[in-house]
């Protein structure tokens, strides 16, 4: 059975800490360096749910997307949302180990498993990583669909290919215009409007689209525009990382056990869509 230290080295090499953002908290959040792992869940978030979900599967290590401290704190108290995740780790000998903005540049990435989990054939980074050579690291992807599609029906291959989640799918244009090439990007992509409309797509696959951003773009470009929920985007690099670690485990002969978390953990619960979704005006 590998120690925890050998199996962050084994993540560490896959999604290095230093490729991080700077303002990013990646590494190892808890965890005794010389404890033995055995089976480790993936999720995107820690948050209690995810910890208690671990704690019934006698997991021993926990990867997330998401960090559980990104800023300073003071106080690790049981009584604090993070506090108790923190508490219930260390009770029941469970590591955390977060890889964030390491695992969005790195190939393959978050985005490449979100185009994965569409079928899209990746083309190439949406903003290359200028320190790869090779050109295959950074951020976000372009992707090529197989056979040109209507918004419509990209949109609804996105809402049967993602995980369920309350919010489902918006889409903004056209809804007969075709769709060839895709830019997809894990998580919230609105900051990356400018680099989508350089590289000509016809449409952009993302989270947290907000209004404004969202009216410019449509009123600038053709550019259709798909807004899944946040979790929902970057679930499908759970998997990815678990298989990336499974053939790790296989060549070590380490025996590990991974586990993908189910659990939807996106905030948002409840969708209420409106009678005549398509009106164009109220
Ligand atoms: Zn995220």
């Amino acid at each position: 059975m590998p120690r925890l230290s050998e199996v962050i080295a084994a993540l560490d090499a896959l999604w290095p800490p230093s490729r991080a953002e700077q303002w990013d908290a990646v590494g190892t959040v808890c965890g005794d360096p010389d404890a033995e792992v055995s089976r480790v869940l993936f999720a995107v978030d820690p948050v209690q749910e995810i910890v208690d979900e671990a704690v019934k599967l006698e997991a021993d290590l926990i990867v997330t997307h998401h960090p559980l401290y990104l800023r300073g704190t003071t106080t690790v108290e049981a009584g604090t949302f993070k506090g108790r995740v923190v508490h219930t780790l260390i009770k029941n000998d469970i590591a955390l180990h977060v890889a964030h903005t390491n695992a969005d540049t790195a190939d393959p990435g978050v985005s490449d498993a979100l185009a994965g989990a569409l079928d899209l054939r990746v083309t190439g980074p949406l903003v290359p990583d200028p320190s790869d050579p090779a050109g295959r690291r950074g951020l976000g992807r372009i992707c090529e669909l197989d056979h040109p599609e209507t918004l419509r029906e990209f949109a609804a291959r996105a809402a049967a290919r993602l995980p369920r989640t309350a919010q489902g799918i918006r889409a903004a244009g056209d809804p007969d215009a075709l769709i060839r090439t895709v830019a997809v990007s894990g998580g919230s992509g609105d900051s990356l409007f400018a680099e989508v409309r350089a590289a000509g797509v016809d449409a952009f696959l993302t989270s947290d689209l907000r209004h404004h951003p969202v009216s410019e773009a449509r009123g600038t470009s053709p550019l259709a525009l798909v807004d899944a929920a946040h979790w929902a985007t970057e679930w499908p690099w759970c998997e990815q990382a678990a298989a990336q670690l499974d053939a790790i485990s296989e060549r070590h002969g380490w025996g590990l056990r991974t586990h993908v978390s189910r659990t939807v953990t996106d905030p948002w619960t409840a969708h209420a869509p409106s009678d005549v979704p398509s009106s164009p005006s109220i």
